[in-house]
Formats: structure tokens, sequence, C-alpha cells
């Protein structure tokens, strides 16, 4: 392992993330100070060779590059606001999740203190950091971005989006929506079964196949969106993808029928618009103009 003497890192916060984040950079052969606002959670790093601060102020002054993973946007101005010079004329990459708008509000209190700033959205957890199938969203900097990719890429794939310090953070939160309405149907899908003695694991073993094979339905429907025509023949109509089974089954092994009913209701907003035979990614114009 060599010691990199071209970029000094520092990462405040040393949580799961912060913790796997610092790890990779240490192993890789950064020199890399870290600091935690409770003792103790440098130990691991430091027998790594990590360096460890005893204040904030202190990891940033060590570090060109500083990493801020704390817990949340109001954190990262606890922690930061009050080193708002000793930052200025270095790169801060906060990989905290915040909202695409709080992004913005830092990229913004950055750039008034002369601070390069570059937001990420993690998708991954700890333990997949550095692993295959580990991916970073980042936006802001370009030159920040450009310049120290090789040691972002250490974490996983790297993708940097534009200078809109908020589009990682959009990003994110998007596909976040995605895995948790996804996740929200498996769970329905249990708890249908379940009263028929099937259980969870014995469901996931028939899900995992087939919602797998179902993610290669997205391009379609983003070609048809992309079109902008739901009347491009072979599609799903609206009227047969109706959820009156769906529903009446749920309802008959006695659990709740709201996730399905969401989906029924956006369906229903183009039928009754006079769309139903058009297709499924249709419904998407209901997401788009609430009710
Ligand atoms: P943890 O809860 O494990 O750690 C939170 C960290 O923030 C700790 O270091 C904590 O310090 C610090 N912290 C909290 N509040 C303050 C404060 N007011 N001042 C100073 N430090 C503070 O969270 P993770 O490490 O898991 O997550 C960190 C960030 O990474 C979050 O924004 C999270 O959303 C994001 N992330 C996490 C993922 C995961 O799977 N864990 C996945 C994707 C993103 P202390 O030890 O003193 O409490």
């Amino acid at each position: 392992m060599t010691t990199h003497d071209h970029a000094q890192v520092s990462v405040l916060g040393l949580g799961a993330m912060g913790s796997a984040l610092a790890g990779a950079l240490v192993r890789a052969g950064y020199a890399t100070t870290v600091w935690n606002r409770s003792p103790g959670k440098a130990d691991d790093l430091l027998a790594q060779g990590a360096s460890v601060a005893a204040t904030a102020g202190d990891a940033v002054r060590a570090g060109e590059l500083v990493i801020a993973c704390l817990l949340d946007h109001a954190s990262v101005h606890e922690v930061l606001d009050p080193l708002c010079e000793e930052l200025t004329g270095r790169t801060l990459v906060n990989v905290t999740t915040t909202s695409p708008a709080q992004a913005r509000e830092l990229s913004d209190w950055a750039a008034r203190a002369g601070i390069t700033y570059l937001d990420a959205g993690i998708m991954a957890v700890p333990q997949m950091i550095g692993r295959p199938g580990s991916s970073l969203l980042y936006s802001g900097s370009a030159a920040a971005f450009d310049q120290y990719k090789p040691l972002l890429d250490l974490w996983g794939a790297s993708t940097y989006f534009g200078d809109d310090a908020g589009l990682a953070s959009l990003y994110d939160l998007a596909l976040l929506a995605g895995m948790y309405v996804m996740f929200a149907g498996f769970l329905h899908g249990v708890a249908m079964v379940a009263p028929a003695g099937v259980t969870a694991g014995e469901f996931a073993t028939m899900a995992t196949p087939w919602l797998t094979a179902m993610t290669g339905s997205f391009q379609g429907f983003a070609a048809v969106i992309d079109g902008g025509d739901y009347t491009v023949e072979g599609q799903q109509s609206l009227v047969f993808s109706d959820q009156s089974d769906l529903l009446a089954a749920s309802a008959d092994q006695g659990i709740s029928t709201e996730v399905v009913a969401m989906l029924q209701r956006l369906i229903q907003r183009q039928i009754d618009a006079g769309h139903g035979a058009e297709g499924f990614a249709r419904i998407i114009e209901s997401i788009k103009q609430p009710g």
C-alpha cells in the first residue's frame, strides 16, 4: 500500500456509511483524516492507518478534499457553518442525504464562502461500498468531479449529472421511489398469500425472478413516454390493466387494499378522462398532474 501524496482527504462523520467510505480510502492508500462527533468510532480506521482529528476544524485543515457524511442537512450546517473560513479554497463533497432544495442551498452557501462543492447520493448500503453494484450519483462542480473521479470511483460507479447541485439528490430520491413502491408491492404479495399458509420466504423465491424479469419493461415504457404517444400498438391498455380482481382477491384474503388501490386510482383517472384504450404507461399523466 502506498500513500498518495497528491490527495489529502478528510472524512467528517463515522457512522456506518462514513466509516465504510473512509475505510475504502485508507485501504487504497490515500492520506485520510477522520473525525466523528462522538469518540470511539475511529479505532478501526486508526488501526488501518487513518489519522484521527480531535475536532472537525482539525480535520478540515488536514484535507484539501473534505467529505461530509453526516446525518442530514441540519447536521451538515451545524458542523460546517463554524468552519466556513477553513473550508474556503477547499473542495467539499457532501454525501449526506439531502433533498434537492437542500443540496442547492448548500451549494449556494459553499459558493458564497469560496468552497468548491460537489453533492452526492449514495445508491448502496455500507457493506456494498467498493464492491460491484455500488453506485454514487454526483452533481455540482464538474471540476471537482473530474479531479477526484479516481478517488470517488473507489466507492462505486460514479455518475455525474451536471452543475445543478440538486440533480444527484433528485435522481437518488427518484430511484428510491421506485425501490420503495416495489418493496410495498412485494410485501402486499407476501400478505396476500400468507393466509394460504405460504411463507414470505416461499413467496420471495417466486417473486425475485418475476420482478427481475419485469424490469425489462422499463425501456419499453420509456420509449412510449419519450415518444409522447400512448396509442402505440402492442401496449397493454389501461382498461386491461384494471386492478378490480386484485383488489377483490386482497379483500377476500382479509388484507388491506391500500397499495393496489393507489395504483387503481391512477389508472381510473386516465380511463375516466377517456384514455382507457391507451397504454399502461399513461398513468404517468395521473402522477404528473395531482388529482
Ligand atoms: P449513522 O446514523 O450511522 O451515522 C450518522 C453520523 O452523523 C454519525 O457520525 C453521527 O455522529 C453524525 N451526526 C449526526 N448528527 C450530528 C450532528 N448534529 N453533528 C455532528 N455529527 C452528527 O448514518 P450513516 O452513516 O448510515 O449515514 C450517513 C449519511 O449517509 C446519511 O445522510 C444517510 O442518509 C446516507 N446514506 C446512508 C446509507 C446507509 O445505508 N447507511 C445509504 C445511503 C446514504 P455520532 O456518532 O456522534 O452520533
